[in-house]
């Protein structure tokens, strides 16, 4: 068993952060496996070497360790960019020049019928470039996934959860072709300021990691559609998916890093141990 935690390096880690990390190494400590590090940095604009090196520390603190040395997603931009000319040679993929409101306006016109359908990535594409001619080299440019060519000859899109997904979803998960193309849709696989973008570079690194087992929140449980649609498309293996519980604040509220008040970091110097951290999230 091979599991990893993926932590982007954009602000400290707060209690779901823990949880999720600690549950991921426990799972393959529980089988003999191997827990790893990955720092997903390829938002180069949002990303700091300060909370990298707060993450190494929080993680260490709490008791984990992982196998050096690790893997940064900014030092792979070439794997990625591999990954997508296997796309683009296949005809699957094409520019896009538009912004997040041509999107909305042309997505809730009329003749689409008014309302916007969101997907997991936000509203679903309307498809405005998708006539764009697909030749040449790879463009250095916001590329997206037709979702309906690249579904072609595939009967489902299945993956095995062995935790839940927000509606309880669990066990082999099925989705049609269908679901996908209007669900989903056309995802930017490539984004033009990164050349890459979360999706893709996941998928290229749990496969280069060996990953089996997949463990993080259920708010990424609609994501894994979208990522075993590009396992299928790259020949790569579908891990195992363990979406966990998310932490939430008092309020109900889920967490996110800008809580500092959640922060690690925050117990830690209030004199908290690591044990009271597991405590709190229930391990
Ligand atoms: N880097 C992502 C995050 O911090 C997690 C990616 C994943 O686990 O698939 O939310």
């Amino acid at each position: 068993m091979r599991t990893r935690f993926a932590p982007s390096p954009t602000g400290p880690l707060h209690l779901g952060h823990a949880y999720s990390a600690m549950l991921a190494s426990d799972l393959a400590a529980s089988a003999g496996g191997t827990f790893l590090l990955r720092i997903e940095d390829i938002d180069q604009s949002r990303s700091r070497q300060r909370w990298e090196a707060q993450i190494y520390d929080d993680l260490h603190w709490l008791g984990l360790e992982w196998p050096e040395p690790l893997m940064r997603q900014s030092e792979r931009i070439s794997d990625y960019r591999a990954a997508l000319e296997v796309l683009w040679q296949r005809g699957l993929l094409y520019p896009c020049a538009c912004r997040r409101r041509d999107i909305l306006e042309a997505a809730s016109a009329p003749q689409e019928g008014g309302e916007p359908v969101h997907g997991p990535d936000g509203v679903v594409y309307p498809g405005t470039c998708r006539a764009v001619p697909r030749t040449g080299a790879l463009p250095v440019d916001a590329l997206r996934l037709d979702m309906r060519r690249a579904l072609q000859g595939i009967d489902a899109i299945e993956f095995t959860e062995i935790g839940a997904g927000p509606d309880g979803e669990s066990g082999r998960i099925s989705l049609s072709p269908e679901a996908l193309v209007t669900g989903v849709g056309d995802i930017v696989v490539a984004r033009r300021d990164m050349g890459t973008s979360y999706h893709l570079s996941v998928v290229v690194d749990d496969a280069a990691q060996s990953i089996t087992h997949v463990v993080r929140g259920r708010d990424l449980f609609d994501a894994t559609a979208i990522h075993v649609v590009l396992q299928r498309l790259l020949e790569l293996p579908t891990p195992i998916y363990h979406h966990h519980k998310l932490i939430r604040d008092t309020a109900g509220k889920r967490l996110a890093k800008r809580d500092d008040a959640r922060a690690i970091a925050t117990y830690r110097s209030e004199g908290q141990t690591p044990d009271d951290i597991r405590a709190m999230v229930g391990l």
